[in-house]
Formats: C-alpha cells, structure tokens, sequence
C-alpha cells in the first residue's frame, strides 16, 4: 500500500499490499476470487491483528458500497450493508419508529466488524449484538454469494465468524417497536458489600466503572427503558454534574445524563457520535466469564489493584445474556464483561494485561476478540465448546484459507 493504513488506536499498522474499495457485490466477488489472502477491514475498531491480512494480502473495505439499510417495518426487521456503521443505521431505524434491542458504548462501529468479534452493550437479558441478526450475506472465496440464516445448522458459526468465513456484504437484523430510555449516573459505590446481581438488574442496561485506585466505583450509569417500571438505586448517591467515563474527559462526547429521556440509540451508547468515543489515545482489553462470579473476580482484580492502576484510565463492568454463536465470548453462559481502557503504551501495559489475565483464570475467562490479550491460543480453545463445528464451517466454505489469517489460525490451531 502506498499510504500507511493503522486501525483505529494507531497501536496495529497493516502491512497489506493492497487496500481495495469496491463500489458494488460485483466488485467485491471478482476482488475475492482473484486473491489468495483476503481481509475485510470494518471501522478498524479493534486493537489487534485480527484485520491484518499479511504482507502478500489484500485488505478490502466495503465504504464505498452503496450504503444499504432497508428497513421492513411490516417484518420489523433491517437490512444493512456490509460497511454500514452503527451510527447511520440506528438513525434509520430510529425515523421508522424501530429500535435495535441494544448498542455498544460507541455507535461508530461498524456492524458488520462488531458483530464478527462478538461486541457487546450492557443488560442482563441484553445478548451480545450478534444475537440480532437472522441472515448473513456471504461473499465467499469463489466469489460465490451464500445467505445463512436463524435456524440453519450453519448459522451458529455464521455472524460471530472473526470475518474468517467471507465477506460479509449484508445482515438483516431484528428490530423491536421504538423506545425512549433515560440516564442516571451514581457515583461512589464502594465495593465492600457490593450485591453485583443487585445492582445489575436494576435497570435496562447498567455500567459500573472504576479506576482502581480504591475499592470502589467511582460511576454507575443507569439506562432505564420508559416503559418498565423505574427500580430505586440505594447504594449510591445520584452524580451532581454530567460526567464522561474516562476521568479528566468532556461530559460533552457523552450521551445525556440526569434521567433526560431521550431515544433508545441517543442513550444506549455512552459516547455521541459526532465526538470521538472513549479517550481517543487508548488500548483495551476485555475477558467476559460467566456472571455467578462477577463478585469473586472484581475481588481478585481488586488483590492486584496496585498493579493496574497505574497503566488504567477506566475498568467498566458489565452483564450480557448468553447467545448462541459458537465463537462468542457469551456464547451459552450469561455473562459478566470486565473491561479496561488501559493508557496507550503497549509496553507497559501488556505485563498488566498477563497480570489480569492470572488474576481471573480461575473464572474461565474469554477474552474479547477485538481487544488486546495474551491468553495462549490452546487455552482459548477449551473455552470454546464449539470451536471445531466452527473449524469445519470455515474449512467447508473457505476450503484454501483465503480467508484465514495468522489471528484466525492462532484461534483454530492450524
Ligand atoms: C472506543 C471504543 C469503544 C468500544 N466499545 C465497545 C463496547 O462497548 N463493546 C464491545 O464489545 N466492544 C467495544 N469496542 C470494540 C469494538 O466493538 C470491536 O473491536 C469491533 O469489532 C469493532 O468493529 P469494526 O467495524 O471497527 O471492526 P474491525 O476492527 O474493522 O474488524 C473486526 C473484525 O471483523 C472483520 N470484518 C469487519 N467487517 C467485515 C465484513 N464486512 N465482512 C467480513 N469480516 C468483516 C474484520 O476482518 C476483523 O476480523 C470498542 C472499541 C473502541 C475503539
């Protein structure tokens, strides 16, 4: 390439030799059956190599296809093109008087790229955003097309696929009737009597972060749906300013707070998107375990808070359902997610990620796979029941490997 291309961190430069834009299906069928080592690139969100196709490969992104979101209010369902971020198709549905049943905290992403490394929001009943989605569109290695949909034998390989089985050039998604939600952040819960499942369940989608300096939690925010009853929130005092999750940062980039109702997609997301999400000069790592241990493990991460501390600018808890997507970090438990937006210095931040990574390996934790982390790839592998259903789905319809990077090949141990 002759222009340097990094994803969104800057932390990952891809060494692809060719970045291509095709501006239609056609294109992307002739670009894939021409090459022998293929990656799509999403919104290059993700803070490691699982994009990166090689040196001898080819890096496509689907931004210049036609910007497809096809709303059927009838079937309450969406079709949204393969380079489509979230941004523009929440504010589609939203003008039909639809909703998404859940987002990230950013909605820059792309959905195509969140759905593939199983991203996630908050929400005890909320799935990962993958479980959204009834159909995927394939372009596969022969530059053939292959739909996949709910109800498939496939299908449970198809959405949370590390982009390994294709390119994924559209997704028909679930939509649910509109709803309004409103926002309160609490601020100092301390971790000494801490009644997680409590806390969690006390509303739509609920967040506690902390920066690890002391036992405690410096926020909790608080999304409540208008259209459930509100539940109280005892442990904590309600926030006196708006606040931004990343200490030291603008409330402004950050959705409304104080209980404001507002739209389902301007409240779900933490962060707004016309300002840049999070802190903008950041690595981030995430291990989802199974949630009856959401207590035990913030205790272990608490043991080795002097350690973290000093590389973290935010650790956010939060509660996902189980799915059903083989490769997903939620797949068949429900979850509790454990976060960090570490300071963006590799160095000192990778003996950390192991330090974490010890700390909470008695709770078999997944890692997120668009997220830094070190656990071995033979260990990632018994944390997957599924993995070698999802090793023949990838050998079935990308029987050369076009598709398999050394991230992909790590994971299925080839
Ligand atoms: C500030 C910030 C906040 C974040 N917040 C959250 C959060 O709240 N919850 C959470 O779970 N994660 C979060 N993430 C992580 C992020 O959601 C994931 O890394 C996600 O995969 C990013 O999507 P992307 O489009 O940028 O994917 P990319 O990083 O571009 O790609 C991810 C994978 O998807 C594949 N892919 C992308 N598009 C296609 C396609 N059309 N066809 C086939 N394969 C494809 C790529 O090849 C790659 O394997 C956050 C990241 C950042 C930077």
């Amino acid at each position: 390439m002759s222009d340097t291309l990094t994803n969104w961190a800057g932390n990952i430069t891809y060494t692809a030799k060719e970045l291509h834009r095709p501006h239609s299906i056609e294109g992307v069928r002739a670009l894939v059956a021409g090459s022998d080592a293929v990656r799509v690139l999403g919104s290059g969100h993700s803070f490691n190599e699982i994009a990166e196709p090689g040196g001898e490969g080819v890096l496509l992104s689907l931004t210049e296809l036609p910007p497809v979101v096809e709303v059927d209010t009838a079937a309450r369902t969406v079709r949204v093109g393969g380079g489509v971020r979230y941004a523009e198709l929440a504010a589609a549905v939203h003008r039909h008087g639809l909703a998404l049943p859940n987002m990230a905290s950013l909605p820059h992403i792309s959905v195509a790229g969140s759905v593939a490394t199983g991203t996630h929001g908050s929400g005890d009943a909320n799935g990962s955003l993958a479980s959204a989605v009834r159909e995927v569109e394939l372009v596969t290695a022969d530059g053939e097309v292959v739909v996949i949909g709910r109800g498939e034998p496939r299908f449970g390989g198809a959405v949370t696929s590390l982009g390994a089985l294709g390119v994924v050039t559209a997704l028909t998604l679930d939509l649910e009737p509109g709803f309004e939600v409103s926002q309160h952040v609490y601020v100092d819960l301390p971790l000494a009597g801490l009644d997680h499942a409590a806390v969690a369940a006390t509303a739509y989608s609920v967040s506690l972060f902390t920066d690890w300096r002391e036992p405690r939690f410096n926020h909790v925010w608080v999304k409540r749906r208008t259209d459930q009853p509100p539940a109280d929130f005892p442990w904590a005092a309600p926030a006196t300013e708006a606040v931004h999750p990343v200490p030291g940062m603008p409330a402004e980039n950050c959705t409304r707070q104080f209980g404001v109702p507002g739209p389902w997609h301007e409240r779900l997301p933490h962060f707004r998107a016309e300002f840049i999400p999070s802190s903008g000069a950041e690595l981030q790592s995430e291990y989802l375990l199974p949630r009856p241990c959401a207590l035990d493990a913030l205790h272990a991460l608490d043991s080795v808070r002097d350690v973290i501390a000093p590389v973290l600018q935010i650790c956010e808890v939060r509660t996902v359902a189980a799915d059903e997507q083989w490769l997903s970090p939620s797949y068949g438990r429900d979850t509790v997610a454990l976060h960090f937006t570490w300071i963006d210095d590799t160095a000192a931040v990778l003996p950390v990620v192991r330090r974490v990574e010890e700390a909470l390996e008695a709770f078999d934790p997944r890692p997120h796979w668009g997220k830094v982390f070190t656990v071995p790839s033979a260990v990632l592998r018994e944390r997957y029941p599924r993995l070698g259903d999802f090793r023949a789905l990838a050998e079935e319809l990308d029987p050369a490997g076009t598709f398999r990077n050394g991230f992909v090949r790590d994971v299925l141990g080839d």
